[in-house]
This record gives C-alpha cells, structure tokens and sequence, in this order.
C-alpha cells in the first residue's frame, strides 16, 4: 500500500472472481458464506480451499503483516518441507499421537511421509545441524507455510481447512530466562500484528494439549463462529479458554452429618438425569452424576452435581500424560458390577472414583442404586463411599466464581488465531539438542513455538466486520483501497477511468467495476458485497465531473468533485 508506486487498476471485467446471488448450500458461518459468495475463496474438496485473485489479496496482506512483525523481533524467515519423513515424528512419539489427524503417505520405495502438521521436531533437528555454541544461540525462526492436519469437521471454509497456511515460529534459548525473553518478544509481536490487522482479539491462558510443555496462551478473537469458549473476569481482567478454567482446590466441605440411612428407590426408566429429576420432583442438583471413562484403559468414575457436565479437556489435562477416553458398549461386557445409567460410587469396588469438590465430606445424594431401574437416596460422601481424587473437572458456565478473584466468569465465544508456548525441553531432550556452553560443556537447549492461522486469520476478519450487505475489510487487508464503480453510460465509464487512473496514480489499489451490460444497482451491490473500504461511483452527475463517495464501513455517502474525491482518497 506504498504511497508513492503507481499500482495497476484491476478491473471486474477481466477479474476472475464471479460474485453470486445465493449462499454456497454447505455453509453455516457467515465467513464461509461471504467468501464463496464474493468470489475470494473457491472449495476444491473437502476442507481444501483454491484462493482467487480478491482472497489471494487478502491472505498476502496478512502475511505482509506477520512478516514484518516477526522480523522486527529478529525471527528470521525460512521454508521447511512440508512433506516430511516419518523417523523424527517417530522419536517424538506424535506419529502414532496424532492419530486420524495426521496425513500419512508413503514414497514409490514404500517408506512412511507424513504432510506437516506443525514443525516442532524438523526445527529442532534443523538447529542441532546449524548451532553447535551456546554463541549460535538465542536463534528465532519461522516460516510461512501450508499446514495439512486431516481435522474431523473441516466443515466453516478457511476458518477449519484441513489444508491450510500457517506462520509457526520457534526459539532456542539455553536458559530459562532467555525461554521468557523470546516468549516475551512474540507475544508483544502478536499484540502489534493483531491490531494492525485490525482483529478484535483477546490473550487467555490455555492449556498445552499435545504439545506438551508449560506456559502457554492463546490469542482469541471474539466472534459467534468460534469453536472455542473464553472465560473472562469482568472485576479483576483474568481471562482463560474455559478448557483452562481451573481452580484451586480448596479443602472439600460439606454439610454436617446428620442423614438419614441410605434408600433404595424404585425408578423405573430413569437412565439420564432428566429423566430422574422429572420422576422424583427433585432439582437435577440433588443428583450425582457419575461419568465412566478410560484413563489409560482403565475404567474410572467421575462423580459431578447432576446439573453439572464434565469437561473431557479439563479432565484429560489434568490426567494428563494418561489418555482420557469414553467408554463404549464393549467395556461393559464381563462387567455386572457397571450398570449403565444406573452407577453410584456407593459399593464400587474396583472402580477408582473421581470427583468434583462438590461433591465433598458429609454431602448427600441421591445417585444410581448399581441395579437397573434403581436409585438410592442419602447416599454420603465420606459415610456411603470414598473419592479417591478431588478434580476441578466441570464444565465452566456463566458466573461461575472467577479462579482469581471470585466474581462471576462470563463466557464468550471465539475463534483461536494464535498460539504461543514455551515448550521449554521436551523436544531437545527427545532429540538430544544441545550447545557448548560458556565452559566447554554441553547445555541443552529450551525451545518455545508460537504459531499464527494466517488463512484463518481472513476468515477470523470476516466473521467480525461482515454486515448485512457483505464483507467490509480494515483498510490494512482489504483487497483494494478503493473500489469504482462506473454507471453504464459513456461519460460515466469515462469518469470512472479517469478516477482509477488518477487513484493508482498516486498508489493507491483500485478495482475497478467495468463491466458492460450490469446495471449500476448490480454493480454497487457487489461492491458492497466484497468489501472495499471506499466505494466510488460515477453516476448520475458524471457530466459535472461530481461523482459519489461512499463509507463502505459506516454506509456514509457524499457528493462531490472527482478531484476533491481524488485527494480526499490520496491525503
Ligand atoms: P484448534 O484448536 O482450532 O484445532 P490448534 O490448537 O490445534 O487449533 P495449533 O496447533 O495451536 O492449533 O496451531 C496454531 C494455529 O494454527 C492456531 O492457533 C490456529 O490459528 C491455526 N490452525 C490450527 N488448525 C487449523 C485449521 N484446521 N485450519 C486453519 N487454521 C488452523
Ligand atoms: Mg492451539
């Protein structure tokens, strides 16, 4: 967007973007509707997008964007291969981690590839190849490059592709504080290519997943798209993915004893908690709910007030390195002691049970009875059954108290556009890297890893500018500055050229709508359709050289002189 270079005018005519009428049939999102509809993103298969002139606009704008700010931090910029050898990934053990998310192929020779999902272990070899002295190191590098990851609903376009680009940078420190340094560095890049994008976004603690390592957060963008939820403190500023949502466990305390003994209760077809609240007249809250699962194959029991859910992320985070799974029909058979729907922790024997504080000393409940169609009331925590480990494991809900300070969370819903990590040794101890140190011997290097959803990021920016008349891009990523659009008579396609060619003149990137035999309504509805931050229109007083000059963000038009339109544009 130089000031001074003359840009070429693009025009409709030629454009290889056809806008359509109707919204693409797969679409639920807003981004993904917008994007098919004004010609700037093209399905090729499932979850697998063709970017057209318009959206390759946009998405290198985006890039320009992170490209400067990374190397304003001095990351430097490199392009690994996408396609990758299994051997590393194997050493790291997410060959088999991955599971159906990874793209797996072999060569002619029959050895095993894999399309990249994110580069962790190629950089760290790369740096052990390059870096021999702790001198080579602090070193930050990153790429912009196509990710594959064979995600189970690719189903909202660029926001969810299972081809996809994506700007992943990693650090090499020896120290821990150097760790924090290079951390520092990228979140504070991320907070300038974020606003210079002009994304509404938020940083929240998040939990590392797969990754592995330790502190890590996330850069959120508010929008009713998003697949994941945020809990923020309106009172203190505390802000976290609900998955990350965890608080301190206090000492578990409940009611003073004083129950009556433990009844068994008739109730026949009660196998959901619903059912069960419905059929005694009690709120779901006076109900334990008790989920199976499989911690590292074995079944356990996680009990939670029946108006609660469990959160299987929370859950597996905190067992975690055990792989958390559901249980399924087969791991019942050999198994009386599991009657499904009808479980209590009261008389579960060889089953380890879990629980929410709630779910403390002294409390009563009424659960299931281990017999179908059965419950049992005055069940006591601490009298009738043992929690063998207190979790924070419930799903987060509004005015939940905040982890901080205790005020009431609220929730919101967001798109995930970046993510930065301090990964800290798990990769270089898997790959044994290490530098010589300052006194000749060998220090192993700690690593943190920040990734960018640049193709998201476009559609992230669609879902929170979109109008009712169409995308409206911030100026930094629009696919032009200024959009002309000529009426259909000769005077005023003259005009129109003349404008385009005085805008580009002085640097600025016009699109300009040429198109023979398309009312001038037409022609304006798809310039509102695709977003231009200006929209400039040689119309009805074209004669008078005074053309119209609209705010595609607020709708704002005027009238006035082509030149003052012109200066206005180019000031
Ligand atoms: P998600 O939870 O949305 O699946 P993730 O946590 O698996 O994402 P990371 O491994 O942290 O993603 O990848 C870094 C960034 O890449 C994410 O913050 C996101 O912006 C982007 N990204 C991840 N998966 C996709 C995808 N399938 N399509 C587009 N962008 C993606
Ligand atoms: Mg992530």
């Amino acid at each position: 967007m130089s000031n001074h270079h003359e840009q070429p005018v693009r025009r409709m005519s030629t454009l290889l973007a056809r806008t359509l009428r109707e919204d693409p049939a797969d679409a639920e999102t807003l981004s993904h509707k917008l994007l098919v509809r004004a010609g700037f993103v093209r399905r090729s298969s499932a979850g697998v997008w063709t970017w057209l002139p318009l959206g390759k606009q946009v998405l290198d704008n985006v890039s320009r964007i992170v490209r400067e700010e990374m190397d304003a931090i001095g990351a430097q910029e490199v392009l690994l291969p996408a396609l990758l050898p299994r051997e590393p990934y194997e050493v790291s053990g997410r060959w088999s981690e991955y599971g159906d998310q990874l793209f797996r192929l072999k060569d002619r020779k029959g050895a095993d590839y894999l399309l990249g999902p994110t580069h962790e272990e190629i950089f760290t070899l790369l740096v052990k190849d390059q870096c021999t002295s702790y001198k080579d190191l602090p070193v930050m590098l990153y790429q912009v490059q196509t990710k594959y990851r064979d995600e189970a609903r690719p189903r909202s376009g660029v926001l969810r592709g299972r081809e996809f680009q994506m700007k992943d940078s990693y650090s090499f420190d020896v120290s821990d504080e150097g760790l924090a340094e290079s951390y520092r560095l990228h979140r504070e890049a991320y907070v300038r290519i974020f606003t210079r994008l002009g994304l509404d976004h938020r940083i929240v603690s998040a939990v590392s997943g797969a990754m592995g390592g330790s502190a890590s957060e996330e850069f959120l963008a508010p929008a009713a798209a998003g697949e994941d939820t945020f809990a923020s403190c309106a009172a203190c500023g505390y802000a976290a993915n609900t998955e990350a949502v965890s608080h301190p466990l206090g000492r578990a305390e409940g009611a003073a004893a004083g129950h009556g003994p433990v009844e068994e209760l008739d109730t026949p077809d009660t196998p959901t908690i619903e059912s069960l609240a419905a059929h005694l007249g009690v709120p779901a809250s006076a109900t334990l709910k008790n989920l199976l699962v499989k911690v590292d194959g074995e079944i356990v029991a996680v009990g939670v007030p029946g108006d609660r859910e469990v959160d299987l992320g929370k859950l597996g985070e905190q067992l975690a390195p055990a792989v958390v799974e559901l249980v399924t029909a087969e791991d019942f058979t050999g198994r009386p002691d599991l009657v499904r729907g009808y479980v209590g922790p009261q008389g579960l024997e060889k089953v380890r049970y879990l629980a929410d504080p709630r779910v403390a000393p002294g409390t009563a409940w009424i659960t299931g009875a281990n017999r179908p169609d059965t419950h049992a009331r005055n069940v006591v925590c601490g009298r009738d059954f043992e929690v063998d480990r207190y979790l924070d494991v419930v799903v987060v809900e509004p005015g939940d108290p905040c982890p901080a300070c205790g005020e009431g969370l609220s929730l919101d819903r967001a798109i995930e556009v970046g993510h930065i990590f301090q990964l800290g040794r798990k990769y270089a101890d898997a790959f044994g890297l290490d530098v010589l140190g300052p006194q000749g011997k060998p220090v192993r290097v700690t690593m943190g890893s920040y990734g960018i959803g640049v193709s998201r990021v476009v559609a992230a920016l669609a879902e929170q500018t979109a109008d009712e008349r169409g995308l409206c891009w911030p100026a930094a990523v629009a696919p032009a500055d200024v959009h002309v659009v000529a009426a259909g008579k000769a005077a005023q396609q003259e005009l129109a050229a003349e404008a385009a060619g005085a805008l580009a003149a002085s640097g600025r990137r016009v699109l300009l709508d040429d198109r023979a035999g398309l009312s001038p309504g037409v022609k304006l509805t798809d310039a509102e359709l695709i977003g231009v931050p200006w929209i400039l229109v040689a119309g009805r007083r074209a004669a008078d050289r005074v053309v119209e000059l609209q705010d595609r963000r607020t709708g704002t038009r005027e009238e006035l002189p082509l030149a003052e339109a012109v200066s206005r544009l180019t000031a």
